[in-house]
């Protein structure tokens, strides 16, 4: 472990992504008097910002995702929250005045320090494969339908997936376009059961199970999809100009993987969200955990803050 001896600035608790379960632990830990300084890469709020309505999170009947998160981010930087955007590259435990510390570098070179590192990178959405995928994104491939959605407003699009994002995506892209053409892999929804009722019960959401994409015919741009149904064989194209891809999740914690243990991509914890380094949490989604929902996601976070805040006042007192 390296030693630094020049003067720095050492934070007591930084946290790196700006999500529900990141500005979580930023609320818990300011309102103990800690000090945070919290890393997000892309925009704060994290998937949550990202839905359109939210119905699950007890005691608020019925919140916007963005609306959600901007609670939540006005909450914590009326405490003093200070945050910095950029993505966190690399960590490593340092020793400085003989006490262990993390250092944390980001993707421009930036150096900070803390006592204790919470880490809430949440997930991100997993591509499906196929030939074109990347060249087509924002020219009719689409992972966020809350983002991209309005854009084909009075038109027919495609939807990929059987979960509850799927489903939901579902909903709000009937709500603007004519036709939601809701493609599954397997012969079942994954969801929950309301919400595939609801989903059901559109007129203008076309289900149809056993569909597999095998190829995006496109220019400049998406023309149309094909799919070939797994039981028949049968081959069927969809002439659509959007297509959006909603098949799962994916971690990204490779960068953290020198100082804690990784299942599946997912970053192991005790149910302190203690990861194997002293000092060093895990929250939300992209913790090893079974239900990556809100509720799970904000009772990590206060979590490993209360257990952060009271390694900090045991060992640097
Ligand atoms: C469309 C949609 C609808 C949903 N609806 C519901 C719902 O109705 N009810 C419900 O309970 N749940 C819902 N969920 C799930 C819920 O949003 C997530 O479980 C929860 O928000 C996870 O929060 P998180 O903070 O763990 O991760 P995230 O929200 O993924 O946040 C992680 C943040 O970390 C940032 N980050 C990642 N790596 C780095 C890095 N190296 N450096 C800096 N920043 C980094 C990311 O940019 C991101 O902002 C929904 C999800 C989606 C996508």
């Amino acid at each position: 472990m390296k030693t630094i001896n020049d003067n720095i600035k050492l934070d007591d608790i930084i946290i790196i992504g700006a999500g529900a379960a990141g500005m979580t632990a930023a609320l818990y830990s300011l309102r103990a008097g800690k000090n945070v300084r919290i890393f997000e890469c892309e925009g704060i709020g994290g998937q949550i910002a990202t839905s359109p309505r939210v119905e699950n999170f007890p005691s608020i009947k019925e919140i916007s995702g963005s609306d959600f998160s901007d609670n939540l981010s006005n909450q914590i930087m009326d405490l003093g929250a200070e945050f910095e955007f950029e993505k966190i590259i690399k960590v490593e435990k340092a020793l400085y005045n003989d006490k262990e510390i993390f250092e944390i570098i980001s993707e421009y070179d930036n150096i900070f320090y803390s006592k204790a590192l919470i880490i809430a990178t949440g997930a991100k959405h997993r591509h499906i494969g196929v030939e074109g995928e990347e060249d087509l994104i924002g020219k009719g491939v689409s992972y966020c339908a809350t983002c991209d959605g309005a854009f084909y407003k009075g038109q027919e699009v495609c939807l990929i997936g059987d979960a509850n994002t799927a489903l939901q995506y579902a909903l709000l892209l009937s709500s603007y376009c004519t036709k939601v053409y809701m493609n599954t892999l397997f012969d079942k929804f994954f969801g929950e059961k309301a919400l595939i009722d609801l989903v059901k019960s559109k007129e203008n959401i076309i289900i149809e199970h056993n569909l597999n994409l095998i190829k995006f015919n496109y220019d400049d741009e998406l023309k149309s999809l094909i799919f070939e149904n797994t039981k028949t064989k049968e081959q069927k194209e969809f002439k659509v100009p959007a297509c959006f891809i909603c098949i799962g999740q994916i971690p990204q914690n490779e960068n953290f993987a020198n100082l804690v243990d990784l299942e599946k991509g997912y970053i192991v914890t005790d149910n302190d969200m203690q990861t194997k380094t002293v000092g060093l949490y895990a929250v939300g989604d992209c913790r090893s955990k079974k239900i990556r929902q809100l509720t799970t996601a904000v009772n990590d976070g206060s979590i490993a803050a209360i257990n952060a805040c009271s390694y900090i006042d045991k060992y640097y007192n």
